[in-house]
C-alpha cells in the first residue's frame, strides 16, 4: 500500500506565507502580509530532509531565513533565477525591517521582535543548491524529481517527484499557463500524466480573467492617448513581474523607464542563464526605447527622478511598489496624480489596507493622502488631489479558473489538493474540473490540517 500526507501550515485556504509539508518534503516559507505587519506560519517541528523553494514571490520566500536557521538537517534547492530573485526580495525586507525599527524606536515604542538578520540571509545564501535543468534526479535517498517550469515567473518550478513507496505526485503553485514576456505558459509534463496526486493552486479558481492579448492592447491604447495629450503614464507595479507592463509598451516604442526592484529585478534576469528552454532570455538591447532608471548612488537616481518628472516630453514610467506601500512609485505617483493630462495604471491586484486599493476607490477629484518615508528615513504625508486618470489593468501570472481545470483534466490525476486560495476558489476549480471529468477526487487544504491518503 501506498501512503501520503500533505499538511498546509499556510496558504491552504488563504493565501499568504504559503508552507507545504509533503512527507519529507517542504516546499516554500513565505511572508503573510497582512494589514502592513508581516508574520510567517508556524515553524515545522519535525525533521525535514528536503526543502524546495518554488519561486521568488515574498508569500512563498519571505521566511526562508528563519525556516533554514530552524532547520539545519534540510537540503535545500531552488534554481538559479529563483535564488538571485530570492536574494533581491530578502535584502529589501532587511532595509524595510531596518526602516520601521528606527521609526518605532523614534516614537517611543518597543522595537518589533528581530526575526531574521543579515546573517541569517548570508548563511542560506551559502546553503543553497541549485536545480540546473529539468532532467530527473534523486535530491535525497528514494526521492526521484524532475523540475519543470511553471510557466508563472522566470525560475519558478513545478515538481514532479516519486516517493520511496512509489507514489508519483505533482506540485504545482503557482502556475500561469499564458505565455508571459518572460516566460513560457506552463504545459502538461507528458511524461507524468495520471499522478496520484496533484497539489495545486487555486487563486483564480472560481473566476476567470482578462485575456492577456487584450490587456496588453488596453495597456499600449492607454499609455498612446496619454502621449498624445502631452502627458506622462506611471505605473506602479510588482518588482519581479515589472516586464509584463513594461516590454508591450517599450515594444510599442513608447519612451519608457523602469525604477525601483524592477530594474534590479530585470537586471538580474540579463545577467542569469535561463535555467530551462521556457524561460526567456532578456536583453535592454532588445528594447530600444526602454532604459533603467540610474543616477549610480541613491542620491543620483533621486536627480534622474526629478528629471523625468520635469522633462517636457511624454514618458511611460514603471516601479515598485506595485499597490504605493513605498518605493519610487509612491513619489511618482505624487508628482504626477494632480495634472489631466496624466495617467496612473495601477495592477488589477490591490490589497486591502493599501494606499493602491485606496486610489482605485476614489473618484475623480478626490483627494488622497500618501504616506511614505522620505529620504532620511522619516514618515511624511502629503496630500494632493486625483486629476489624472487611474485605470486598473489585470495582467496576472496565474490562469482563471477555467484554464486551470482544463489542463488539469489533461493530467488527470486520481486526486487533486486544491491550495493557495479563498475557500470558494478552491470550491470553484473543482466545480469547473468536475465539468470535463468526474473522476478527479478534490480535496481542499486548510491551513494547519493533515491530509491523509492511502492507495
Ligand atoms: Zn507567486
Ligand atoms: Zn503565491
Amino acid at each position: 500500500m501506498k501512503e501520503w500526507t500533505i499538511r498546509a501550515d499556510g496558504g491552504g485556504d488563504r493565501i499568504g506565507g504559503s508552507n507545504y509539508i509533503e512527507k519529507d518534503v517542504c516546499i516554500d516559507y513565505g511572508a503573510i502580509q497582512d494589514n502592513k505587519r508581516i508574520s510567517y506560519p508556524p515553524m515545522a517541528r519535525e525533521e525535514i530532509p528536503l526543502f524546495i523553494l518554488s519561486h521568488d514571490h515574498l508569500d512563498h520566500c519571505g521566511g526562508v531565513p528563519i525556516f533554514a536557521r530552524e532547520h539545519p538537517e534540510s537540503k535545500i534547492l531552488m534554481t538559479q533565477t529563483t535564488y538571485e530573485g530570492m536574494l533581491l526580495q530578502l535584502r529589501d525586507s532587511l532595509k524595510i525591517m531596518s526602516v520601521t525599527a528606527k521609526n518605532r524606536t523614534r516614537r517611543g515604542l518597543n522595537p518589533e521582535q528581530v526575526v531574521f538578520d543579515y546573517r541569517d540571509v548570508e548563511r542560506l545564501a551559502n546553503r543553497v543548491e541549485f536545480v540546473k535543468n529539468t532532467d530527473w534526479f534523486e535530491p535525497i535517498p528514494g526521492y526521484k524529481m524532475s523540475f519543470r517550469s511553471a510557466g508563472h515567473k522566470p525560475g519558478a518550478v513545478m515538481i514532479l517527484m516519486v516517493c520511496p513507496d512509489g507514489t508519483r505526485v505533482i506540485h504545482a503553485c503557482d502556475v500561469s499557463l499564458d505565455d508571459q514576456a518572460l516566460v513560457k505558459g506552463a504545459s502538461v509534463p507528458s511524461d507524468f500524466l495520471e499522478p496520484d496526486i496533484m497539489v495545486v493552486e487555486s487563486t483564480y479558481g472560481d473566476r476567470e480573467i482578462p485575456d492577456r492579448h487584450k490587456e496588453e492592447s488596453k495597456l499600449i491604447k492607454i499609455a498612446k492617448t496619454v502621449f498624445k495629450r502631452g502627458g506622462k503614464v506611471v505605473m506602479p507595479h510588482f518588482g519581479s513581474t515589472m516586464g509584463n507592463v513594461a516590454f508591450p509598451v517599450a515594444k510599442a516604442g513608447l519612451a519608457t523607464y523602469i525604477d525601483g526592484m524592477g530594474r534590479d529585478f530585470l537586471s538580474m534576469y540579463q545577467n542569469t542563464k535561463p535555467w530551462c528552454g521556457e524561460d526567456k532570455p532578456f536583453s535592454l538591447k532588445d528594447f530600444p526605447s526602454l532604459s533603467f532608471v540610474n543616477g549610480g548612488s541613491p542620491k543620483g537616481d533621486m536627480l534622474v527622478r526629478e528629471e523625468l518628472i520635469q522633462q517636457k516630453g511624454p514618458v511611460v514610467i514603471v516601479s515598485t511598489s506595485g499597490m504605493l506601500e513605498g518605493g519610487p512609485s509612491v513619489f511618482y505617483t505624487e508628482e504626477l496624480i494632480e495634472d489631466r493630462r496624466n495617467a496612473s495604471v495601477v495592477p488589477g491586484y490591490q490589497a486591502s489596507g493599501t494606499q493602491g486599493r485606496k486610489m482605485v476607490q476614489l473618484q475623480r477629484g478626490d483627494q488622497i493622502s500618501f504616506v511614505h518615508q522620505d529620504k532620511f528615513g522619516e514618515e511624511k504625508t502629503v496630500t494632493k488631489k486625483i486629476l489624472a486618470d487611474v485605470i486598473q489593468v489585470k495582467l496576472s501570472g496565474h490562469s482563471g479558473g477555467d484554464k486551470m481545470a482544463k489542463w488539469i483534466a489533461q493530467i488527470n490525476p486520481k486526486k487533486v489538493v486544491t491550495v493557495h486560495g479563498e475557500p470558494s476558489s478552491h470550491e470553484g476549480l473543482k466545480e469547473r474540473t468536475h465539468r470535463l471529468s468526474k473522476n478527479i477526487s478534490f480535496f481542499s487544504a486548510k491551513n494547519g490540517q493533515t491530509l491523509e491518503f492511502a492507495f
